[in-house]
C-alpha cells in the first residue's frame, strides 16, 4: 500500500479504520465470524453481522454483485471499462470487478488518464499499473503531455483559469467517454460510493439543481456511438466497507489528495450529517438511495435528445462538444478527432479480457 504521510485522506481514512476495526470503542471484538467461527475482525452494524477478513471479503464482493443485479447495470457478455483513478476507491473496484466477473460473464479493461499533475499523477498512474498487472487486467493509458501534447497545468496556464476541477472534469468525462465508444464497451464503471452519491444527491437538493441528480443513479444509459453507458457497481457499499476491504487484500492505491482538490465546507457537513443519520438507524444510507433511485427512474432524461459534437462525433449539448471547444481555444485546434484516432491506432478491440 502506499502512503503518503501528512494528507488529509489518510488521516480520514485511519480515522474511519480505526473506527471499523474497534466498533466496541476501543476494544477488540470477541465475537466469532457468523459463517466460519473464526476470530471477526469486523462489525457491519447495517446488516448486523460480525465477520472474519475473508468472509468480509466475500460480504462486499457479494454485495455488489447484487447490486449489479437489482439495478440491471450489466448481464453476461459485457465489456466493461473500468475508470481507474488509482485511489482506495477504484483500486478497490477493479479487485471487486476482477472477483465477480468469471461468474457473471463479464470482461474487463481499464483507463487510466495520467493528467501531469507533478507527484500525485506519477503516483496514481503506478498504483493502477500495478493493479492491473496484479489482477491481469488490460491497461490503456492515456497520458495527456504525451499523446495530445498537453497536460492539465498547460490547460491551466494558458486559460489562467482558477476554475481546475471543472476543466479536468471536461478532459476526464471526454477521454472516458471517447475510449469506451472506440472500443466497444458496453458500459463504463466509475468507483463512486454509497457516501459519494448520497453527498452530491443532498447537495443538489440544498443547490437545487435537480438536472444534476439524473447523474446520481446507478446506471445511465448511453447512445450506440455516440456515449457511452456509465455504471457505478459500488452504489450501496459505504466507503469505511471499502477502506477495510483495501487493508485486507493489501490493495495498492495512492493515498495523497490531488493538490486542487479542496472539500467544500457544504459538503462537509453533508457527510456528517448522513453519517449521523446511519448512526442512529444504521441501513439508512442505503434505504435512502434506494428511494432515490425509484424517485427518479420514471423522470430520467432520454439522452436521445443530445445532439453530436460537429468536430469530433461524440455527444454535445451544442454545436460542439466542451472538449473540442477548450482545447481549440488553448491550442488553435480541437483534438477530439486525435483522441478517437490515438484509441483506435493503438488498442483495438482485444483488450478485453
Ligand atoms: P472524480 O471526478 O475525481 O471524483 O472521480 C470520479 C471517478 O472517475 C472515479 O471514481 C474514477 O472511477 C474515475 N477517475 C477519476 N480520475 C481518473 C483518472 N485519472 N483516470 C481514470 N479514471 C478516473
Ligand atoms: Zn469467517
Ligand atoms: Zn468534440
Amino acid at each position: 500500500m502506499v502512503f503518503l504521510a501528512g494528507s488529509r485522506a489518510l488521516t480520514g481514512i485511519l480515522k474511519c479504520w480505526r473506527r471499523a476495526l474497534a466498533p466496541t470503542g476501543g476494544r477488540t471484538l470477541s465475537t466469532r465470524c457468523r459463517y466460519c467461527g473464526a476470530e471477526a475482525v469486523v462489525r457491519v452494524p447495517y446488516a448486523k453481522l460480525n465477520l472474519c477478513a475473508e468472509h468480509f471479503g466475500k460480504f462486499v464482493v457479494d454485495r455488489v454483485k447484487e447490486a449489479f443485479r437489482r439495478y440491471g447495470m450489466a448481464g453476461p457478455g459485457a465489456k466493461i471499462l473500468l475508470a481507474l483513478s488509482g485511489g482506495k476507491d477504484s483500486s478497490s473496484l477493479a479487485y471487486i470487478m476482477r472477483e465477480i466477473s468469471s461468474s457473471m460473464g463479464f470482461k474487463l479493461a481499464a483507463l487510466h488518464i495520467d493528467l501531469g499533475i507533478g507527484e500525485f499523477s506519477k503516483r496514481s498512474r503506478e498504483a493502477v499499473e500495478n493493479v492491473c498487472r496484479k489482477l491481469g487486467i488490460q491497461l490503456v493509458l492515456i497520458d495527456l503531455k504525451r499523446d495530445l501534447g498537453f497536460d492539465l497545468i498547460d490547460l491551466i496556464r494558458r486559460l489562467r483559469s482558477k476554475r481546475v476541477c471543472s476543466l479536468c472534469g471536461v478532459v476526464k468525462r471526454y477521454v472516458m467517454n471517447a475510449v469506451a465508444i472506440e472500443l466497444n464497451a458496453d458500459a463504463v464503471a466509475t468507483a463512486h460510493h454509497a457516501d459519494d452519491v448520497l453527498t452530491y444527491i443532498f447537495k443538489n437538493f440544498v443547490i437545487q439543481d435537480y438536472n444534476y441528480m439524473r447523474k446520481l443513479l446507478p446506471v445511465n444509459m448511453g447512445i450506440p456511438n455516440t456515449v457511452a453507458t456509465r455504471i457505478k457497481p459500488l452504489y450501496e457499499i459505504y466507503e469505511r466497507d471499502l477502506v477495510l476491504y483495501a487493508k485486507h487484500l493489501n490493495i495498492d492505491f495512492v493515498d495523497m489528495d490531488c493538490p486542487f482538490a479542496k472539500e467544500e465546507g457544504m459538503e462537509t457537513v453533508i457527510r456528517k450529517f448522513v453519517e449521523d443519520l446511519e448512526a442512529r438507524a444504521p441501513g439508512t444510507k442505503i434505504s435512502i438511495l434506494r428511494k432515490f433511485v425509484k424517485a427518479h427512474l420514471g423522470v430520467q432524461k432520454d439522452v436521445e435528445g443530445y445532439g453530436r459534437c460537429s468536430s469530433c462525433g461524440l455527444v454535445s449539448l451544442r454545436d460542439r462538444c466542451s472538449f473540442c471547444k477548450l482545447t481549440e481555444k488553448c491550442f488553435g485546434k480541437p483534438l477530439g478527432p486525435a483522441v478517437r484516432e490515438i484509441i483506435r491506432q493503438r488498442f483495438g478491440d482485444g483488450v478485453w479480457a
